[in-house]
């Protein structure tokens, strides 16, 4: 069997439409646009480049873009006043503070810091807490763009065994808590998990977040399959390689999602729909409100 093509460029560029035609109504109707506020401290390379990607993006969905870079040296004191200006700014809507961060900032300080309201990366402890509850409000974007992928496929994902490989705050868990509340027979592995084949042959959806060029192979794969790889990994040429070795997954899965335009621009158009989420509930609710 030849997998078919999850292709996460052009479901994101469907959804990102979708966006920007809800915010055309919302401005028509008088209310603001959406404001999106991406924080860069310091000069990570590959940072640069995605948060250069969300304000472009941001931009093309009719929202506006606040862009607050702060110099690789700066405190974590100072991150935190400038998360509370942000909170308190009306024309911000969503606030996204971009990882890694510098050592010397705590990044759990500096999440619980943002108004949950604003919380478009879907990081604060209340938004998690929502997402184990089963009552999600703001959505981690990867996990989210990926259960978006999983319905393009049109297969009924009730009792499905998944196979979440990762178990990190920004993919594993919440992709996990996704895919259980999607009513899959979930499994988390790890990097201390043993038999990992013999597991992922079991999988009737294997979701790659682990960081590792090529890592999962193709005789992991069950036949039929439906592989979301969720890895960005830079090989030494400049290309980008997922976590699971595409061309053997392709020969046995049933769905695979390329990388790159698989689940990246995926996450850049969820947390485009967030923002928008974002500015509704803050319509709803203004800050302040339990
Ligand atoms: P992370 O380093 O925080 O987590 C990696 C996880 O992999 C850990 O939970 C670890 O236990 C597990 N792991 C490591 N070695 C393993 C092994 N041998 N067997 C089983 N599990 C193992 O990384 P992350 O932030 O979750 O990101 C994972 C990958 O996804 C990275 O390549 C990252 O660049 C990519 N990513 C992509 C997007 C996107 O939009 N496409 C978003 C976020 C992260």
């Amino acid at each position: 069997m030849t997998a078919r093509i999850l292709d996460g460029k052009a479901i994101s560029e469907r959804l990102t439409i979708e966006v920007r035609r809800a915010v055309d109504a919302r401005c028509a109707a008088g209310k603001a646009a959406p404001g999106l506020a991406v924080v860069l401290v310091g000069e990570h390379a590959a940072s640069q480049i995605y948060v250069r990607n969300k304000r472009r993006m941001t931009e093309a969905a009719g929202m506006r873009s606040f862009a607050v870079d702060l110099a690789a040296d700066a405190t974590e004191e100072a991150l935190l006043r400038t998360i509370d200006r942000l909170n308190g700014d009306a024309s911000v809507h969503g606030i996204l503070v971009q990882l890694p961060l510098p050592k010397q900032i705590r990044s759990e300080r500096v999440i619980e810091g943002i108004d949950w309201r604003k919380d478009v990366d879907g990081f604060h402890p209340y938004n998690v807490g929502r997402l184990v509850l089963k009552l999600p409000t703001l959505r981690p974007c990867t996990p989210y763009g990926c259960m978006r992928l999983l319905a393009e496929t049109g297969e009924d994902l009730v009792g499905k065994h998944a196979v979440v490989i990762g178990q990190s705050n920004i993919v594993g868990r919440p992709m996990a808590l996704e895919l259980l509340m999607a009513r899959c027979t979930v499994t988390i592995c790890h990097s201390a998990t043993r038999d990992l084949p013999g597991i992922v042959r079991r999988a009737d959806i294997v979701v790659a977040a682990v960081g590792k060029a090529n890592f999962v192979q193709g005789d992991w794969i069950a036949e039929g399959a439906i592989v979301i790889d969720v890895g960005i990994n830079r090989n030494a040429d400049g290309s980008l390689s997922g976590d699971v070795d595409f061309a053997s997954a392709r020969e046995r899965a049933g769905w695979i999602t390329p990388v790159p335009g698989g689940v990246g621009p995926m996450t850049i158009a969820t947390l485009l729909a967030n923002t928008l989420r974002a500015a509704e509930l803050q319509d709803a609710q203004p800050r302040g409100s339990p």
